[in-house]
């Protein structure tokens, strides 16, 4: 398992390099925004461990440039709790995030838990509608054309496609998804669910995916 680690702090890289090497991983550790953006972009890995606060480029700006065309797990970390950055973080693709100061074995968890849920081994295309979703492939076309996703939108997709018909909650919706308890905190769910009609609905007469006022959403064909 590959990490790309992409932090300026020299201590805290070096501690975190060693801690991962040590739990298995094989870790290229880079410092500044432009190096990460490169590597993760020309190299395959598993997963990246972003920083936000970079010199050059900030992890956010990498983040938004790397989606563009890869889907890779990125865990950010900020040193800042506040929500709009967690909000910014996973709008932009991030999958999960640790906010600084955090125990290495909080940090080991996560990183876990994301491997885990990796490229599924389900062999496995959902159709519904004139959608298919290629599980393995994790490509999704609505008629002839195909709907670029992130990791994220892809997964939310996923989730009310495998369950269609139904309306999920935005809390059992960040759970699934972000395997976080957003508690009030359900614009997150709002966000992507706006960015994946944007791609998926707004060019198509027909809509797909629905609010239930005070419930949640549902993936359905209606008359
Ligand atoms: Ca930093």
């Amino acid at each position: 398992m590959r990490i790309l680690l992409v932090e300026d702090e020299p201590k805290s890289g070096d501690y975190l390099r060693k801690g991962l090497t040590e739990s298995g991983f094989t870790v290229d550790w880079v410092q500044t925004g432009p190096d990460g953006l490169h590597h993760a972009q020309t190299s395959d890995y598993n997963l990246i461990v972003l920083d936000v606060m970079l010199p050059a480029m900030s992890g956010w700006d990498v983040l938004q440039a790397l989606r563009q065309t890869h889907d890779t797990p990125v865990l950010f970390l900020t040193a800042r709790d506040e929500v709009e950055d967690r909000v910014k973080g996973l709008e932009l693709g991030a999958d999960d995030y640790l906010v600084k100061p955090f125990a290495f074995t909080e940090l080991l968890a996560r990183v876990r838990t994301l491997l885990r849920r990796g490229p599924t081994r389900e062999s496995e295309i959902i159709v519904f509608a004139d959608v298919q979703i290629d599980v393995i492939k994790r490509r999704v076309t609505r008629g002839e054309h195909r709907v670029d996703l992130t990791a994220k939108e892809f997964a939310l997709l996923h989730l009310l496609a495998k369950r269609p018909g139904e309306v999920l909650s935005r809390s059992l919706i960040a759970s699934q998804v972000w395997d976080m308890n957003f508690d009030s905190d359900t614009n997150v769910v709002d966000v992507a669910v706006r960015r994946l009609r944007a791609k998926l609905d707004d060019p198509h007469m027909q809509k797909l995916i629905h609010t239930v006022r005070g419930m949640g959403y549902v993936l359905e064909v209606r008359s």
